[in-house]
């Protein structure tokens, strides 16, 4: 009970950001597999939950579209998060997060801010690629094979096909896989959430089924040598994930927006499924942060405060599996844990 007291109290001093004790005390770091770089004017409500609580209802699919501008531009929560004005204050409220909370992230999106942050705080990115890169294209795995020469990418995600209505083992994609299996580059796809009710605003061709990572089994067993993690977790299909992790021990998966984003029951609850079932060490940190960076502080807090998790859980999460996963040699892993980068 101190010790719990003791914490709280040298966290709210660091939240304060009383210089001495910044400078004292290194957090461990954490790495999260899971950030987007978008330009704040990109970003539609000003306001929105984190969790959410409730989710969109509508009568009929006619009224659907209604229903879901209503719950995304009226959001009705305890706990609103409000969008940074512009990018400069985007790019200060990340930066701050990160320097305290000792975060390196994997980013993909707009170039220019990527460049910002990068200049800003070096040593704390590993390169992806924006979401809306369509990656079944030739001209973009070209692309791909070249930004790899050039050492600008270090990971390849968020490939977010699943928007189109495709699979991953759709035939579209294979000449992603055979890349990135032939550069050894890990490759990070959503599977799982998007926004609820996502076809009838945005992406028409979205469907539910295509949360399951049971779409993953032909990739991984045609591409030996992929390294690949499922974004979002294939939430809510939790018996369709553990026996993918079951029978593919090199599936990886990242907790982006179900941890931050949903109701914290329901994230717990599946959360916990994983990791009693054994797949602890196949979980990777992930806010899915995109605007507002108070998101990735908030998955931080959603992940210490999970009641079933003990300190080697939360360590394993942060940092120690993604470490592995992403092959980081002693030395990187003993300069993050010194908090230089
Ligand atoms: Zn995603």
């Amino acid at each position: 009970m101190a010790c719990v007291f003791a914490n709280r109290l040298l966290s709210s001093i660091l939240l304060a950001g009383m210089p001495y004790f910044a400078h004292a005390q290194t957090p461990p770091p954490i790495i999260d597999m899971h950030v987007h770089a978008e330009p704040v004017a990109l970003a539609g409500p000003s306001v929105f939950c984190a969790p959410y609580e409730v989710m969109p209802v509508a009568n009929s699919g006619a009224e659907a579209p209604a229903a879901v501008m209503e719950w995304m531009t009226k959001p009705d929560c305890e706990n609103l998060v409000t969008m940074p004005a512009d990018d400069a204050e985007q790019t200060l409220q990340l930066l701050a997060i990160m320097e305290r909370r000792n975060v390196i992230s994997v980013v993909g999106g707009d170039a220019g801010l990527i460049a910002e942050w990068t200049a800003r705080a070096p040593g704390r990115w590993l390169k992806g690629i924006p979401s809306s890169m369509d990656v079944r294209k030739p001209e973009v795995i070209a692309e791909l094979r070249r930004r790899h020469a050039a050492g600008e990418l270090d990971v390849i995600a968020e490939v977010a096909t699943q928007y189109e209505g495709v699979a991953p083992d759709d035939p579209s994609l294979e000449p992603l896989w055979a890349l990135a299996e032939e550069l050894d580059v890990p490759v990070g796809i959503h599977v799982g959430t998007g926004p609820p009710g996502a076809p009838y605003f945005a992406f028409p061709q979205y469907r539910g089924r295509l949360h399951s990572p049971l779409a993953m089994e032909e990739v991984v067993m045609r591409h030996p040598k992929l390294r690949v993690w499922l974004m979002h977790a294939g939430w809510p299909m939790l018996d369709d994930l553990l026996v993918t992790l079951y029978t593919h021990p090199q599936i990886h998966v990242d907790i982006g927006a179900i941890a931050v984003g949903f109701p914290k029951p329901s994230f717990y609850r599946y959360l916990q499924a994983i990791v009693d079932a054994g797949f602890i060490d196949r979980v990777m940190f992930g806010s899915d942060m995109f605007f507002a960076p108070e998101m990735q502080e908030r998955a931080i807090q959603v992940v210490e405060e999970a009641p079933f998790l003990d300190e080697a859980h939360k360590r394993a999460i942060f940092y120690d599996n993604a470490a592995r996963f992403l092959r980081f040699d002693e030395d990187r892993i003993q300069s993050h844990h010194q908090g230089q980068k």
